[in-house]
């Protein structure tokens, strides 16, 4: 049976949830509201210590929740924080979607999660019907490229079946396959001069990085592999030659291979550029996450599609070409899929969500609770 979803609750809390700041690395309204709110549900919450490790004011929360009927635990997870602008939310409703005044995001992204998982156990527990143990994991610093969950200590989790609420996307479809992101940045160095009296003596660092940059096949590269530059730092008078300029580049694939031809050929670009000058430049790369690709008869991906099926909703599996707190449970070997939440726009002031989209959401964590003993 399909457990009933209390939708006016769902929204208070959705609401009430949305208008508490919280961006990356500022989690701490959030995460105290999140631990009463979890603690009046009788669940025992910990927080780790990846505020101190980050520089921010909150940990990652870790709860458990002890089942009342049969099946392996089940991990939920969710991330407290939001893009910028991301404080001073004033969620509202407009027609059938609830949106912020237009001055912030909204942070349906990822708080339509949060709200889900609260919503779908609260009447689970509600009704009595039976539930596996549950974990849930709400982190931090998951938009600074999933900086809190790497805090995280791994061997904490028992689950081997994990859900992550954090996709656009209609409610139904599932993700499947993720992309790893490497973060390239290079300092390149010139030589400074006059750039009046003898511009021939310097080497310009910004030049360098120009020719290196021309010189790169970026934006969408194949169907799996994307790359970005994303910063150039240089400033200086105009009457010198610059002899040092900082570049930040990222690259992405679903496929390792293509991955690392894509960040080689970037690293060539900047050598080249540096040498044919004279100039010299120092290159670190970084892998951020890893990617994954879920087969479609692993564990999550075959319990929210039977929970989708039977609440009649489109199942679809997809790719996508961002990352989430998922990319680091399946490095883990914890068998992980990212559930649509149906939001839009996310990261722009126009997020939006239609309420419809939050209640099938907090339905769909119902119906995968109370699902799992199948
Ligand atoms: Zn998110």
């Amino acid at each position: 049976m399909t457990p009933e979803i209390n939708t006016a609750r769902l929204l208070n809390s959705f609401m009430e949830l949305c208008a508490i700041d919280a961006e990356p690395t500022k989690e701490r309204a959030m995460a105290d509201r999140l631990t009463t709110l979890l603690t009046e549900l009788g669940v025992t919450v910990t927080e780790d210590d990846t505020g101190s490790r980050l520089g921010g004011n909150a940990g990652n929360l870790y709860a458990t929740l002890p089942g009342s009927g049969p099946g392996e635990t089940l991990l939920f997870s969710c991330h407290m924080d939001r893009v910028v602008p991301g404080c001073g939310v004033k969620p509202q409703l407009a027609g059938e979607y609830i949106v912020s005044d237009g001055s912030t995001v909204l942070g349906a992204d990822d708080v339509a999660g949060l709200a889900a998982v609260l919503e779908g156990i609260t009447a689970v527990r509600e009704q009595g019907l039976p539930h596996p143990p549950l974990e849930l994991l709400f982190s931090v610093a998951e938009e600074l490229s999933l900086q809190g969950i790497e805090q995280f200590d791994a061997s904490r989790i028992v689950s081997r079946c994990g859900f992550v609420l954090d996709a656009g996307g209609p409610v139904g479809e599932i993700v499947v396959k993720a992309p790893e992101q490497v973060r390239l940045s290079a300092v390149i160095h010139g030589r400074a001069a006059h750039a009046g009296i003898a511009p021939q003596e310097g080497i310009s660092a910004i030049q360098i990085a120009a020719t290196a940059i021309a010189g790169m096949k970026l934006l969408r590269i194949d169907d799996e592999t994307t790359a970005n530059i994303g910063s150039i730092r240089a400033d200086g008078p105009t009457n010198i030659v610059p002899d040092h300029c900082e570049l930040s580049a990222e690259a992405r694939s679903t496929d390792p291979a293509r991955l690392a031809m894509q960040v080689a050929s970037m690293r060539q670009a900047l050598e080249d550029a540096a040498q044919s000058a004279g100039g010299r430049v120092e290159i670190s790369v970084r892998s951020n996450y890893r990617s994954y690709r879920l087969d479609p008869a692993s564990e999550p991906v075959r319990r929210a599609g039977e929970a989708a099926r039977r609440l009649g909703l489109n199942v679809r599996h997809r790719s996508t070409g961002g990352g989430s707190d998922a990319n680091f449970f399946n490095e883990w070997g914890i068998p992980t899929a990212v559930l649509c939440c149906g939001f839009e726009k996310v990261h722009t002031c126009q997020e939006r969500i239609a309420v419809a989209e939050l209640t099938r959401l907090a339905q769909w964590v119902a119906a995968i609770l109370t699902g799992a003993g199948e």
